[in-house]
């Protein structure tokens, strides 16, 4: 037996029977050759922040950070080939140094390329997308030990499937970023009244190229955050509470946060026109049924829509909303009902965070399910990379995944 595993939060604890950390593509894909000989399974692990047990498994757990850092750029292309293990805060900071960036980012820098894009991770911003959006090709190994080398002009189809594809096509060994050259932002923060924002939430939204802002219930109080570009800032007339705080530099600079204290999120992707009903019935909602036990803050952000066939944001622009909960206390009661409204509102989940639907409840949610299906079961048939979640997750019971 390897060692246990502990996901961020705490809350995902299990231990694998082997943990293995390859350092190059043959090492992965002799790994994944044995494990499917013997008939046993296998599953990729970035820095384990998901809190769902996308990477929990009783045999082998791989993770790749002895496989990191930018292998090369063209700019040309304005691409990076970037090896999967590659921490976010690395790769920002790698860029850099060569005077360019990606578009957009998480709220925090923690967590491995491949991780993040595996399961759409995605900041804010109207005109950006997740991640996966960034990337155009991928080299993957299968469940087979063999390879795939997949860019967007060569196998578009395929690439919508293996952009938030949950580890469960096969293991990246080598994704293709696209890049901007680098420049500044300014951040600001400051307190608005929470009506304020919601009064002109479509001003924020349009004019801001990043706006998101948190909500805290148990002072009622709202706290906007938007980055432009010097000299872009929109000037927008709202009676505001003063400046909280500001900051001048790099995407990789302003805008991760550092985040110490552990908790537990849901968070849900709405289309973009639902966000502010539904906002207004989770602060409801919470003001009446949960302020006494709920100290931690909301989060509202907005994403553009892809095609990717399980992005959280795919066909559409969104708004996504995340509840936070300190991780030492139960989190059911809270998330499952608000869960409710964030459905009701024709809500997806994030694949990394808490959340209680099963591939029934998930495959209406999903215009291309049936296509990630197929590609998944033809690029997987004996299920290397499933374990009990992502059956619950992707297969559906009375073989709904099969249809095409
Ligand atoms: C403090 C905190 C802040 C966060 N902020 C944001 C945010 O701002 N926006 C947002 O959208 N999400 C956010 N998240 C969620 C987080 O970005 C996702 O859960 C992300 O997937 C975690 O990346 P990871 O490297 O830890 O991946 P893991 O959690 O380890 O794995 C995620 C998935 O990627 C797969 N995977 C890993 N490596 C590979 C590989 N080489 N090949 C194929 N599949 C692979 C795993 O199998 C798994 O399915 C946050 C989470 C935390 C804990």
């Amino acid at each position: 037996m390897a060692e246990g595993f502990r996901n961020w939060s705490g809350s995902i604890d299990f231990t694998p029977t082997r943990h293995v950390e390859p350092t190059d593509e043959d090492e992965v894909r002799e790994i994944v050759r044995q494990t499917a000989e013997s008939g046993r399974t296998l599953r990729p692990v970035g820095r384990g922040h998901s809190s769902m047990p996308l990477m929990e498994t009783e045999h082998t757990l791989m993770s790749l950070r002895n496989m990191r850092g930018v292998v090369s750029y063209s700019r040309e292309r304005m691409e990076a080939e970037v090896l999967p293990g590659t921490f976010i805060r690395e790769l920002g900071q790698e860029l850099h140094r060569e005077g360019l960036a990606t578009e957009n980012m998480g709220d925090v820098d923690f967590q491995a390329v491949a991780g993040a894009v595996g399961t759409g991770t995605h900041g804010t911003g109207r005109r950006f997308g997740n991640l996966s959006t960034l990337v155009t090709g991928v080299r993957m190994v299968t469940a087979d030990g063999g390879v795939v080398d997949w860019h967007q002009d060569t196998h578009p189809e395929l690439m919508r499937s293996a952009r938030v594809s949950l580890g469960a096509l096969g293991v990246f060994t080598l994704i293709r970023l696209r890049l901007e050259p680098a420049h500044d932002l300014h951040r600001l923060s400051w307190c608005v009244d929470t009506e304020v924002v919601l009064d002109h939430m479509d001003e924020l939204v349009e004019r801001n190229r990043m706006f998101d802002f948190y909500w805290y219930p148990r002072r009622d109080e709202t706290q906007v955050r938007t980055l432009n570009r010097p000299g872009h800032e929109p000037d927008l007339d709202l009676p505001t509470r003063g400046l909280y705080e500001q900051d001048l530099g790099p995407i990789h600079q302003v805008l991760p946060k550092d985040q110490e204290l552990r908790y537990e999120e849901i968070e849900y992707l709405m289309p973009l026109e639902a966000g502010p009903s539904c906002f207004r019935q989770v602060r409801d909602r919470i003001m009446r049924h949960h302020r006494d036990r709920v100290g931690w803050r909301v989060l509202y952000r907005t994403i553009a829509g892809d095609d990717n066939h399980l992005s959280p944001s795919h066909g559409r622009d969104s708004v996504s909303i995340a509840l936070l909960h300190n991780a030492s206390l139960p989190y059911q009661d809270y998330f499952f009902d608000i869960e409710r409204i964030f459905l009701a509102h024709g809500g997806r989940p994030h694949w990394g965070k808490k959340h209680s639907l099963t591939a029934d409840r998930l495959r209406p949610l999903y215009p291309e399910w049936d296509r990630f299906a197929r590609d998944r079961r033809d690029l997987d048939p004996q299920g290397v990379f499933l374990n009990d979640h992502l059956r619950e997750s992707l297969v559906v019971p009375s073989g709904g995944e099969e249809t095409s």
